[in-house]
Order: C-alpha cells, then structure tokens, then sequence
C-alpha cells in the first residue's frame, strides 16, 4: 500500500478558501481530486498507513474549514458520473390497500451535483427531486445530512448506496440503514464515506417538472443572504420548552444577535440563522460567535442549539461541545 506522498496527483499546500462557500481556510498539506469514487478508499488508507487526518470535501456548501488550514489530506470529491439505473416496480400494501409503485433508479457518484442529477433525470422523463434544485452541494453531501428544501428531504427519494468505512472495506447499504432524520444520518456521526447512490424517481411530464425547477429558483431567490455563508448555521430545534417548530433564526433574533460582529465574523441583518464571513473571519471569531448564541439561546429559552455545519480545524473536526454538554 502507498504512502500519501507516492500516490500520483497529491498536491501539497493547496489553499482552501475558494473550494467553500464561506470561502475561508488556509493551506491543505495534502490536496486530491477524485474523478473516480474508488480512488477514496485507497486516499483513506495511505492517510492511515502515514498517520495523518483526512476530510472529504463535496461542494463545500456546509463546511468551514479554519484559516490556519489542515495538517493533512482534503480529498476533493469531483466524481460525478450520473447514469440510468434499472425500472423498478413495487408492490405495498398501506392497511388494506394495495399500491403499485412504478419508478426508475438514477446512479450517481456522491460527487455529482443535486442540480446535475435533477437535470439529468428532467432529460430522461423522470421527476420528484425538483425541490431539490438550488440546494447547493453534492450527493454525497446531501445524504450524510438528509438536505432538503420544500418538504422534501433526501431520504425520500434514496433507495440505497455503496459506503465505505475505514478498515471495513466497501459495501452496500439500505434506507434503514442510513438511519434519516431531519439534516442528519447515520453516516454524520460514523464519518462513513458515501461514494455511489441510487436515488429513486417517478417517470413524469418534464414540462411540468421544469416549470416546477422555476418556481423553485424563484422562490429561493432573495430568500438567502448574498456573501460568504455556508447556509444555516445551527438546526431547527425540534420540540423545545417553548414550542414546536421555532427556528433557529427566531431563537437568535430573539437574543439579539442579527448584525452581530465577531472579528470578520457575522450574524447577516436579514437572516437570523446565517453567519457570515466579511472576508476576514477566522476559526476563533466563528467559534466564538457560535458559542456566545449558544449560550445566549440556552440563557433565555433553555433550548441547545446544535450547529448544522461541519467545522474543522487544523488537525480534524471541531466537535459542538456546547451541544453535547450535560
Ligand atoms: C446558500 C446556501 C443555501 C443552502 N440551502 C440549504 C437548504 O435549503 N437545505 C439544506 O438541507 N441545506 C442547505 N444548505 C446546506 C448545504 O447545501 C447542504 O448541507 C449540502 O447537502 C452540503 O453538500 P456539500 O457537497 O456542499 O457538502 P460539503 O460542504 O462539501 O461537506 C459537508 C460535510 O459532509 C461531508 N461529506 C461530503 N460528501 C460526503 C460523502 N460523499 N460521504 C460522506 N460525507 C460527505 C463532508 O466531509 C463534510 O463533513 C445551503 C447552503 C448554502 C451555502
């Protein structure tokens, strides 16, 4: 097996600023691009044989990295071949009803974009992931933390995936298996890697789907702040001591912190949930931003907001003490 520095393709000190949509992180030691999924386990393998961390990048439309950098590998998912899988058709039975459910498999690299596979899927007659269109990221991405928009998540359409996991090799997995739940799975706290997924879609009227993809676009226009973010910044929390269904957002507004500065770090004026990057934040003014809601949010309504995004610093992931603490 190959050392990290005998792999052909590895780049040393790569910025990372311009690979997210937060656009902040200094210089990877290590740096590939994947154009081929299986490539990951072999990537995962040398990092272990050589000692060193490792964090799978997609769209990077969910996570920060630290403007120190990374003192290991960031391999770069640009996998993204999309191809027609088999027709399938089954039958249920919902209390005393029987339904059949006709639908047609879509294969993709978990580095292909949701955007590309809906238009894919519109090209080939097949709808229901139009909601999906304008959520950023890829599908890798969406299923390790159930994305969703509109009301309709990614384990709606998911029928199953080839995983792998450090020492465990690579193989097939299931809905249950992946365990959804709102913006998360399985897969978030085992840090498995997702490399091919098998979504499935309805054969459908590709006009009315590509109206649909219109309205949507439209309706997510203006919704988000423009600038550097990497979208929500904490989950919804679900059901708390002050009510169901409040957001984030709300719970933020409410502590005061739209149009708070923390260093080159930001809570945008329009959208509670979205802290920003003026261009000049650094991992500290982020953490320290986060935790001062965190903790503002548990003073006034003793609810605990979980961050939705990923941080990593220098040597891995940065875990959400506040969150997890008794
Ligand atoms: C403007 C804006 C709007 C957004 N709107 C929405 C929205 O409406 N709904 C919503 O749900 N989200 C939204 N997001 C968040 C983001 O788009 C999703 O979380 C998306 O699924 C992230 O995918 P990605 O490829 O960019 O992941 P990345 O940011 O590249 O990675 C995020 C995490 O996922 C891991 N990961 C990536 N690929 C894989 C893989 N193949 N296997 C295992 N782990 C993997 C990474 O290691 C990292 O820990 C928004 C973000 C922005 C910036």
């Amino acid at each position: 097996m190959a050392h990290l520095d005998q792999i052909e393709g590895i780049k040393r000190n790569v910025e990372l600023a311009k690979f997210t949509t937060f656009q902040m992180g200094g210089p990877a030691d290590y740096y590939y691009e994947v154009k081929d999924v299986l490539k990951i386990p072999e990537l995962i393998e040398a990092c272990r044989k050589d000692g060193l961390p490792y964090v799978l990048l997609g769209w990077g439309s969910n996570v920060i990295f630290s403007d120190k950098g990374f003192r290991g590998l960031i391999i770069h998912n640009l996998a993204r071949k999309c191809e027609l899988g088999e027709v399938v058709e089954q039958v249920g039975q919902e209390g005393e009803n029987y339904y059949r459910k006709a639908g047609q498999l879509v294969i993709a690299d978990s580095g292909t974009l949701l955007s590309q596979i809906i238009q894919f899927s519109l090209k080939n007659s097949l709808t229901g992931m139009e909601k999906l269109m304008g959520l950023p990221g890829t599908i890798g991405g969406a299923v390790r933390g159930n994305a969703g928009a509109f009301g309709l998540e990614t384990k709606h359409l998911f029928e199953k995936a080839t995983i792998y996991k450090e020492g465990e090799g690579v193989r097939e997995v299931g809905w249950d298996y992946l365990d959804f739940d709102y913006r998360h799975s399985r897969i978030k706290d085992s840090h498995e890697i997702v490399l091919k997924v098998w979504l499935r879609l309805m054969p459908g009227d590709t006009r009315a789907g590509v109206e649909e993809v219109r309205k949507i676009i439209a309706s997510r226009a203006g919704k988000h702040p423009s600038g550097k973010s990497a979208g929500s910044f904490f989950k919804n929390p679900s059901g708390n001591s002050i009510g169901e269904g409040l957001s984030a957002g709300y719970l933020n507004d409410q502590c005061g912190f739209k149009g708070k500065h923390i260093g080159g770090a930001f809570i945008s004026e329009k959208h509670g949930n979205f802290l920003m990057n003026d261009g000049n934040a650094t991992m500290l003014d982020v953490l320290e931003l986060c935790l001062e809601i965190q903790k503002a949010v548990w003073e006034k309504f003793e609810v605990k907001l979980q961050r939705e995004v990923a941080l990593v610093g220098e040597h891995g992931y940065i875990e959400d003490e506040f969150a997890k603490s008794k």
